[in-house]
């Protein structure tokens, strides 16, 4: 089998990390799919049939963001160019019978419902369009009514595995018959997803299991448009660390502000793809890597944690793995490409890469040193080797504890911060030699330099 999967986001909003974990997931799997020789391509469909929510500036965000990530994709659609599919499937439901016209309104059918309820039964439509002659349709018509459409559903027990799920079980006779086309001529998401499936050949339908009983009445429209039903996948939805669902809070928690706030791609890919999974939760080499471990079979039933203090737990692995030769342009573009040395002494202290910028400062200055005991300065700037090589510090502060007696901390932190300006920061001895011996002197004499 050649495995074809599609992310379909509606350009109504920008990335969060609910959607995203549905896009990596199906990028994921296509990798996976790929790396063992079953094809592997992933399409993005941009979700687009609802125009006036739609907007071009989303679709941009969504592209940006995949991008960045590094979610690229193999094909690219919007559904907004494609009703004339639409329209044909449509036309041949149809003509066998499965989608018919309904004139109620909003407000009719809402009051039905409130009646079935009062009478302790589900609120299921009647399907009382079903039943109107040819006279009354027309009648209606010529009163101005425009039909809205609806999927007649078998009324059955669809079933299908689910490769997060397994064995799932939808009923339709419990559902009301769907609207695929609204009475504005809008398609709603329903039946173009399905057509655009079986166009494009997709393979597998991997989303969040709030899907699930949307599948039960797409697999029957599978089936009437007399396509073979694709394999399907609901992944547990996201929970917070509190284990309330994210749902009200996604639009905080997108890309873009994760983007702003500092965290770098192989965090969030990371993070987002193995929560929920039996894989530890740590920052994988390459999101390369990641599509090569993953596997629905690791996936559990209950909802993915997420955590913000894991996000940036892994943020801080990404950096300290980061290499120099991958740091270098972004080194470059804040100004503070000191080299490789430099760059592997600070890279353990950082959370976020841009507090690169205040640590190169420690190298290049201006540092405001911080003197408590002027004395105990002028001491060690007495004994400050002539040159500052790669062993000097351990000479130097050896040479510091015969002069004034002061050892452990006493010795070292009134160093740091004469020479940093900074309680906390990278190794001293690996910094010492790239700050130089004159900024030393300079700083233990209390200087800005
Ligand atoms: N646009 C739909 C959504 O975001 C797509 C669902 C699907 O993947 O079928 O919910």
């Amino acid at each position: 089998m050649s495995i074809k999967v599609r992310f379909a986001p509606s350009p109504t909003g920008r990335l969060h990390v609910g959607n995203v974990r549905t896009a990596l997931v199906n990028w994921l799997f296509a990798r996976n799919a790929r790396l063992s020789g079953q094809g592997g391509q992933f399409v993005l469909r941009i979700d687009d049939t609802d125009l006036e929510r739609s907007t071009p500036e989303f679709e941009q965000g969504i592209e940006d963001d995949l991008r960045w990530l590094g979610l690229e994709w193999d094909e690219r659609y919007n559904q907004s160019k494609r009703f004339d599919l639409y329209e044909a499937a449509a036309e041949r439901l149809r003509a066998s019978g499965r989608l018919y016209a309904c004139y109620e309104t909003a407000e009719e059918l809402d009051r039905r419902r409130k009646v079935q309820l009062s009478r302790g039964l589900p609120p299921i439509y009647d399907r009382a369009a079903l039943s109107l002659t040819d006279a009354q349709r027309a009648a209606l018509e010529a009163d101005g009514r425009r039909p809205h459409w609806r999927f007649r559903l078998e009324g059955r027990r669809v079933a299908w595995e689910d490769l997060a799920r397994g064995h799932c079980e939808v009923d339709t006779a419990s559902m009301s018959d769907p609207v695929l086309i609204r009475e504005d001529g809008l398609f709603l998401y329903t039946l173009p997803s399905v057509v655009d499936d079986i166009d494009m050949g997709i393979t597998h339908v991997i989303r969040g299991e709030d899907h699930v009983t949307n599948t039960g009445a797409q697999i029957e429209i599978f089936e009437a448009l007399g396509a073979a039903v694709p394999g399907f996948a609901h992944m547990p939805l996201l929970v917070g660390a509190d284990g309330e669902a994210l749902s009200k809070r996604l639009g905080s928690l997108s890309i873009a502000q994760l983007r702003e706030e500092g965290m770098e791609p192989i965090a969030i890919v990371s993070h987002l793809g193995r929560i929920g999974t039996s894989d530890p939760l740590e920052v994988a080499p390459s999101i390369e890597a990641l599509g090569e471990s993953f596997a629905f079979s690791k996936m559990g039933r209950s909802p993915a944690r997420y955590d913000t203090a894991d996000l940036e737990r892994l943020n801080a692995q990404a950096l300290h793995a980061l290499s120099y030769q991958d740091a270098r342009a972004r080194l470059q573009a804040l100004g503070c490409d000191l080299g490789e040395t430099f760059w592997n002494t600070v890279r353990p202290n950082l959370t976020r890469f841009a507090d690169v910028a205040a640590l190169a400062r420690i190298v290049t200055g201006p540092v405001t040193p911080v003197i408590e005991d002027a004395g105990f300065a002028g001491a060690a700037l007495a004994v400050l080797p002539e040159t500052i090589d790669e062993g000097a510090w351990a000479r130097w502060t050896e040479a510091v504890k015969a002069a004034t007696g002061a050892k452990g901390k006493g010795l070292f932190m009134p160093l740091r911060l004469a020479i940093t300006g900074m309680a906390h920061g990278p190794d001293m001895a690996a910094l010492a030699p790239l700050i130089g011996r004159d900024r030393i002197a300079r700083r233990l004499k209390g200087e800005v330099a």
